[in-house]
């Protein structure tokens, strides 16, 4: 290439460096046109130069400072009232950030240990048993204790919250709608301090710990701008002599049962939804999370929450859960954790009572067993690292982990290569440290049972890869499976921790037939360069979430509305449009608008 010009240069006295791509045809080929793309794309710095867009000190300046020049990302400053933006998540790339991480890991640290109590009506009752939450990297350091909720309390939340209600529904949704966007602005104004709680309770990594605030925010943000829609009736049919219109009211007295792998965000969300509607919540956390939901209460009250509309009630799953989903003056649940759980809930809420005033409404997601097909002429190079934080990053305790490879013959060996001599590259270790991707799972419990799946994996297929995991906390190495079949437990059953099974598929059909062919649909994605495969997989790979040439892991509020079907879910999705319908009734509201007149107001 440019003959003419290398030779100029080498007449001019320059040195030139040719680059000859060496090897296999097709890789090389892809090699040179990269290489194209890269210098003639509107970053690459030849173009610029040639086009004169910034001189030689500009092109030669140290990046770290262009970083630190960057403007304040946009979601971060006011946008026009009514719209939505999400939140934006911290640039650790930015070194005052990590300062400030640091700074704020060390405060979160030095507080560790407090009580925390129940809160029924606005009042606290610390007089209770309490249970201890600790960091699963270093399960001897106490994060906090939270009071165990008993029956009774819970019959007193239920009181409260129904007592609450006619008021709560009553009150204007503009002034609901503020409440949310205030408990928004105050998790921002916090999120270093509350990114602390959930890297030493929940076990995050900075990232995800930071993702998990900002996902909160959102929920806050975009189910208050979306109930001020609702809350405007709609004309059904416009015709002469009536007014016909529907709107919607709210359900009554709910439940928020959450679970601990996206403690504030999830809990924030089943919370807040139903909140904004005019519904009153028991708000009940994971066991092994509870601080953080204890924190989300005090955030919500001082955000406005009234007493007795929000009641914070931790407690055991099994105990008081099963209570209040049991109960007749609950009228909704809404749900997110285990198979198991949530399948007891919707069978446990379709059993009506004498004197229930609703039929009860079930907001249930469950896990998944989620798949992502490899297509011959995928692009590897996006496919690998998309493929191992799917499946490892956060430990692979994602509702949308990765768990299932699935590859194309063709491709199979080559990338089983490439995927395992990658798998090393991801640092396990204490989410503490800004560099960990793969911290530890969250209790003795999962960790056993990992372990334990893990062990009947290697009777039913072949270990190809595992990590070295630390000694202390509860760690369990990342660990990929080839020649899996799909019989086989470790390719059907959820896992919820960092473990691959790698499945081979002859062809598309094939491939497609691996992905429906458990109980789940939750999330699943394709790699592949061909328009048509890309095209198939939306008509016939059926989950909830699809994922085309990225990672299946990652929704954002209202961009990717999340939520599946089959065993993993009711089909409600979670930051979407229409999930604030799931706590509200519609009604229709028809009126006779042909008299000729009305009666005056009464006098005062
Ligand atoms: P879990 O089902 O064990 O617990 C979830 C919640 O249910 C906890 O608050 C627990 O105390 C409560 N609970 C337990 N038994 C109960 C009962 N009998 N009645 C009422 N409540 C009860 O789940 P987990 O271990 O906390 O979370 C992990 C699971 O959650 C995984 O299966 C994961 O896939 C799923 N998950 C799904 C989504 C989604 O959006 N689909 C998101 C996150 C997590």
């Amino acid at each position: 290439m440019a003959d003419e010009l290398k030779l100029s240069l080498l007449q001019m006295g320059h040195r030139v460096r040719e680059y000859c791509p060496v090897g296999e045809l097709l890789p090389g080929m892809a090699y040179l046109v990269r290489r194209l793309l890269e210098n003639t794309s509107n970053e690459g710095f030849l173009r610029i130069k040639n086009m004169g867009e910034a001189t030689k000190d500009q092109l030669l300046g140290n990046p770290v400072h262009a970083i630190a020049a960057a403007p304040e990302p946009l979601a971060r400053k006011p946008h026009p009232a009514g719209t939505f933006l999400n939140a934006a998540n911290t640039d650790y790339a930015q070194a005052a950030n990590r300062d400030k991480q640091r700074a704020a890991l060390a405060a979160c640290a030095a507080k560790l240990g407090q009580k925390w109590p129940l809160i029924i009506n606005g009042k606290k009752i610390a007089d209770r048993e309490y249970v201890a939450s600790v960091n699963p990297a270093q399960p001897s350091q106490i994060i906090g204790h939270w009071a165990r909720a008993t029956i009774g309390d819970a019959e007193a939340a239920v009181a409260a919250a129904s007592a609450a209600f006619p008021k709560w529904r009553a009150t204007p949704v503009e002034d609901r709608a503020k409440m949310l966007e205030r408990a928004a602005d105050l998790m921002e104004s916090r999120r270093m301090a509350l990114n602390s709680l959930l890297i030493l309770e929940a076990g995050k990594p900075w990232l995800e710990a930071d993702g998990d605030v900002s996902e909160a925010i959102d929920f806050c943000r975009f189910y208050a701008v979306e109930m001020r829609k609702l809350a405007k009736p709609v004309v059904t049919q416009a015709v002469p002599g009536e007014r016909c219109v529907q709107a919607w009211t709210p359900r009554g007295v709910g439940v928020a049962i959450a679970p601990w792998n996206f403690p504030l965000a999830i809990l924030a969300g089943l919370v807040v939804a139903p909140l904004v509607a005019g519904n009153c919540v028991i708000m009940k956390p994971a066991e092994q999370t509870s601080v953080i939901g204890a924190v989300l209460m005090d955030i919500l009250t001082e955000a406005g929450i009234p007493a007795g509309v929000l009641n914070f009630l931790p407690g055991y799953g099994e105990d008081i859960g099963a209570h209040l989903v049991g109960h007749k003056q609950v009228d909704f649940i809404a749900f997110t954790g285990s198979r198991a759980v949530g399948t007891k809930i919707w069978e446990t809420a379709g059993r009506t009572q004498p004197g229930q005033a609703n039929l009860k409404k079930v907001v249930c997601e469950m896990g998944g067993k989620n798949a992502l097909v490899i297509d011959n002429d995928a692009d590897l190079d996006e496919a690998i690292p998309a493929a191992l934080y799917s499946a490892f990053g956060f430990s692979g305790q994602k509702c949308s982990a990765l768990s299932r490879l699935i590859v194309l013959d063709e491709v199979y060996d080559h990338f089983i290569e490439r995927f395992i001599a990658a798998c090393s590259s991801f640092p396990i270790g204490d989410p503490a440290l800004p560099g960990t991707i793969v911290g530890p799972v969250i209790d003795a419990d999962a960790q056993k049972k990992i372990l334990s799946i893990i062990a009947q994996g290697k009777q039913e297929a072949k270990l190809a890869y595992q990590g070295q995991a630390p000694a202390e906390g509860w760690f369990v190495p990342p660990t990929v499976f080839v020649n899996v079949k799909p019989e086989h437990a470790i390719a059907r059953e959820e896992i919820f921790g960092p473990v691959v099974a790698i499945l081979r598929a002859k062809n598309l059909d094939e491939a497609f037939a691996l992905v429906n062919g458990t109980d789940y649909a939750l999330t699943g994605g394709l790699f592949s360069r061909s328009p048509k495969a890309l095209e198939r997989a939306q008509a016939e790979m059926f989950v909830g979430n699809l994922y085309l040439n990225r990672g299946i892991t990652g929704a954002i509020v209202e961009r990717h509305p999340f939520g599946g079907f089959k065993m993993s879910g009711g089909g409600t999705k979670a930051g979407g449009k229409e999930y604030l319908q799931n706590f509200l009734f519609p009604r229709a509201v028809v009126e006779n608008v042909m008299r000729r007149g009305f009666t005056p107001p009464e006098e005062a």
